[in-house]
């Protein structure tokens, strides 16, 4: 069927394939999400109940796209891990970010009063979106045990600093001050010595973020999805706060790296 005379200009619009055969990363990261958690009174230093719509959002990206296998949030941002023989939307670069992230931005605000019930949206928050590929699984690894670090990095810093702003009566100025220069341990120590806490006793989503994992049995992940879709009840999306950089947790389940 012959197009219009206007119809030469869809030749501009170049292919975007992701190089095949690769591991793609999609991290999504809310926009100014230091403003939005101000506007929306997000408790300091870790908003459990925005912390647990994030989960939401993403399990429904893992519910939606079963070539994502493994998904890791701390904060404002999610990673999904797509299986590396993906052939999602022919593994077009931008349409599986801009499906993802544009999903994720739905479900985070239609299940934002669920988990902020007494709390009415100002405005509506969006992210942004990237993809990286991996080449093997070293880097996979390596990347979620980045992203969990971090999180450490940043509870520790920030647990201590919320501390001492509404414990010990420190202006944040003041707090950043205290913690310039400290090392982890020190930190520690001022949580333990000032306040009381001993940090490793704090919630394991707040230290070590969260994990969605495509649970797969000895069976293979197809009779899980079956079993879960006749009992409506039963997920093989698995949600724990676990950690990540160990070996272990990837030797004992090679198949999300296959
Ligand atoms: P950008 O648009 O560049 O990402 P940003 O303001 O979102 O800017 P981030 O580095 O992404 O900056 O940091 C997100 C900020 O959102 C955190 O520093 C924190 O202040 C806030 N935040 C996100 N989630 C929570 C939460 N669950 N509880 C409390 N604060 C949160
Ligand atoms: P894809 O996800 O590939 O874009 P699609 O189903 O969205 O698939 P499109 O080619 O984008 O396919 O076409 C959008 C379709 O949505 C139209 O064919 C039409 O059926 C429907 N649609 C969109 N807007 C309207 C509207 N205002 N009134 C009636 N139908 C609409
Ligand atoms: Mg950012
Ligand atoms: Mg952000
Ligand atoms: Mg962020
Ligand atoms: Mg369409």
């Amino acid at each position: 069927m012959a197009g219009s005379k206007f119809a030469y200009v869809k030749n501009f619009e170049l292919p975007d394939p992701l190089l095949p055969g690769t591991f793609i990363i999609i991290r999504l990261d809310g926009h100014a999400f230091h403003r939005f958690s101000d506007v929306h009174s997000f408790q300091k230093p870790n908003d459990e109940r925005a912390l647990m719509l994030m989960d939401r959002a993403a399990r429904a990206i893992m519910e939606e796209y079963k070539d994502a296998v493994l998904a890791f949030g701390e904060s404002d941002e999610y990673s999904f891990l797509l299986r590396r023989s993906t052939s999602l939307y022919n593994r077009r670069h931008a349409k599986i970010l801009t499906t993802l992230t544009s999903l994720f931005t739905a479900r985070y605000l239609y299940h934002w009063s669920d988990f902020f019930p007494n709390t009415p949206l100002q405005y509506p928050p969006t992210f942004d979106g990237r993809i990286v590929l991996y080449p093997s699984e070293k880097e996979v690894r390596d990347y979620f045990a980045w992203r969990q670090a971090d999180t450490h990095i940043n509870n520790l810093y920030n647990t201590a600093f919320w501390s001492l702003v509404q414990q010990g009566g420190q202006s944040t100025k003041e707090a950043h001050e205290t913690l310039r220069g400290t090392i982890s341990s020190q930190k520690h120590e001022l949580l333990f010595s000032r306040f009381g806490i001993n940090y490793g006793t704090l919630s394991e989503r707040f230290r070590k973020g969260s994990v969605l994992i495509r649970e797969q049995d000895n069976a293979g992940t197809r009779v899980l999805e079956k079993a879960a879709k006749k009992t409506k009840a039963a997920s093989p999306i698995i949600l724990c706060h676990c950690d990540i950089i160990t070996a272990e947790f990837w030797s004992i389940r090679p198949y999300l790296l296959e």
